[in-house]
């Protein structure tokens, strides 16, 4: 059974940008199921892509040049260039069009037209070949009664600021850009925070906080650079202290570093409340709230975009979850739960990563008890079906995976004092599917009374969201050297 995606809202209404190095068109999508499919066709334009009419297989062939890709009607699989892969959703045919899951088209299109095709969700664009994107990357310089909040830009935009009663805007009209924010919170009375809220404009904001008293906006076009200087309250005598100037540029602004999307996924839900403590804590309960703080740290502080796979108390089989996250194009899952034992003494937080086998005989119990009792094994093993889903889904991201999970136990049984329960391997159902990074978290045991009222108590859930929020950060960027190093002076393909 598939149950639509509960949050955030039904893509589908809009259509979706397509950008190449020479145009920019809108393109109209569908829902079907719960997926959101494009019409192939209208998306490859200009490429000069043909289609075949439809076998009696149900199936035809796109070709463009040497590169071809056969899409099956109803089936969620397509051969490119002769090797099966997985897409999200079945192809349709319908009045001679091909319908394919949106998610799907940089598998589809990037091999057949050989160039990079990436499709990014918060802005709902489909880039095409060689774009070049420009990168605005801010920082903030705080002293006593003025905050600089910079941005630069990699090329000349459009910055246009706004100001409301309890926030700046700052937008930036471009089809897309590619953001990096201070990962650090701004502390000073003046601004609470900044976050990216993207959509058409690309609008950041500036939450201003109590101290708040005037903005001045300027900008300079060599480097492109826009200055908010935010002055607060009770300002000081003069001759304080000088305001730290942002030292001049002499590279372009970072681009994005990689993790861009976060899906959280709160377990179980609905009349499937996971774990029960002792005291009638629930465990869908405690994941839920522990799931939402995390969002707004992620959101607030590292400036990425954040979806629950489920933001209220209802049931969603494990498929479902991974679907949603795969959908988003995530960078990374993360999978919420708390731990339970007979014995009440059990104590601390447990972090999992995908693999064929547990780690160890405690590690197998928990996946059961989470709902994967039905493992990998149920396609004879070495058939096309299990192979095709360890390709496509969590194989090539173990690696990542595992550097995750340990970043996040690291923080975590640092904030909880606990005996570190470690890291872990355990076929989880619920992180098979997924198409990138992916890890499970025990965050404590809910069967033991102590850390069962600990679950429950709102500073407790801060305290695990921030100890996530540091672990997922420092994963960022050490990623983003590894990255930085590995793709050293070229860019992508
Ligand atoms: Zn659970």
């Amino acid at each position: 059974m598939l149950v639509a995606p509960p949050t955030p809202v039904e893509p589908a209404t809009s259509p979706v940008t397509v950008l190449t190095a020479t145009q920019r068109r809108e393109v109209p999508t569908i829902l079907r199921d719960g997926a959101e499919l494009v019409a192939i066709e209208d998306v490859a334009v200009g490429f000069g892509m043909t289609v075949s009419s439809k076998d009696s297989r149900g199936a035809a062939t796109l070709v463009v040049g040497p590169h071809e890709v056969v899409l099956y009607e109803g089936k969620s699989l397509a051969s490119i260039d002769g090797d099966l892969r997985l897409l999200s959703a079945p192809a349709q045919n319908e009045k001679n069009r091909w319908l394919v899951p949106v998610d799907g088209v940089p598998r589809l299109l990037g091999p057949l037209l050989d160039l990079p095709v990436d499709w990014r969700p918060a802005q709902r664009v489909l880039v095409l070949g060689h774009v070049s994107i420009p990168s605005v990357s801010v920082a903030t310089f705080t002293s006593a009664d003025l905050v600089r909040v910079v941005f630069d830009a990699s090329e000349g935009v459009p910055f246009r600021v706004e100001q409301g009663s309890d926030e700046i805007t700052v937008s930036v009209a471009r089809d897309l850009i590619d953001v990096s924010l201070p990962a650090e919170p701004v502390s000073s009375g003046i601004v609470e925070w900044i976050q990216f809220r993207g959509g058409r404009d690309n609008t950041f904001v500036v939450r201003l906080g109590p101290r708040f008293r005037e903005v001045r906006a300027r900008e300079q076009e060599s480097p492109p650079r826009l200055v908010l200087e935010l002055r607060g309250e009770a300002a000081s005598a003069e001759g304080g202290p000088p305001t730290p100037t942002p030292p001049p540029r002499s590279a372009p602004a970072r681009p994005a570093d990689g993790v861009r999307t976060v899906v959280i996924d709160p377990g179980h839900g609905g009349d499937e409340v996971g774990a029960r403590g002792p005291g009638g804590t629930l465990e869908k309960d405690v994941v839920l709230a522990i799931a939402r703080r995390l969002r707004d740290e992620l959101v607030n502080k590292l400036g990425v975009q954040v979806f629950l796979t489920r933001d209220r108390d209802v049931e969603l089989d494990l498929d479902t979850r991974t679907a949603i996250a795969n959908n988003y194009k995530a960078d990374l899952f993360i999978s919420i739960h708390a731990n339970s034992v007979r014995a009440p003494g059990a104590k601390g937080s447990e972090v999992y990563f995908l693999s064929y086998q547990a780690s160890d005989e405690a590690a197998h119990r928990v996946a059961l008890l989470e709902g994967i009792a039905e493992p990998l094994g149920r396609a004879a093993p070495g058939s096309a079906l299990e192979l095709i889903l360890w390709d496509m889904a969590q194989a090539e991201h173990l690696e990542e995976s595992s550097a995750l999970a340990t970043r996040i136990q690291d923080e975590l049984g640092a904030v909880t004092h606990s005996r570190i329960r470690g890291v872990k391997q355990a076929p989880f159902r619920v992180l098979v599917g997924a198409t990138m990074p992916a890890v499970l978290v025990e965050v404590a045991f809910i069967s033991n009374p102590e850390e069962e009222q600990l679950l429950s108590s709102t500073d407790y859930q801060k305290t695990v969201a921030g100890a996530l929020l540091r672990g997922i950060a420092r994963y960022r960027r050490e990623r983003s050297v590894r990255q930085g190093r590995a793709t050293a002076p070229a860019g992508r393909p």
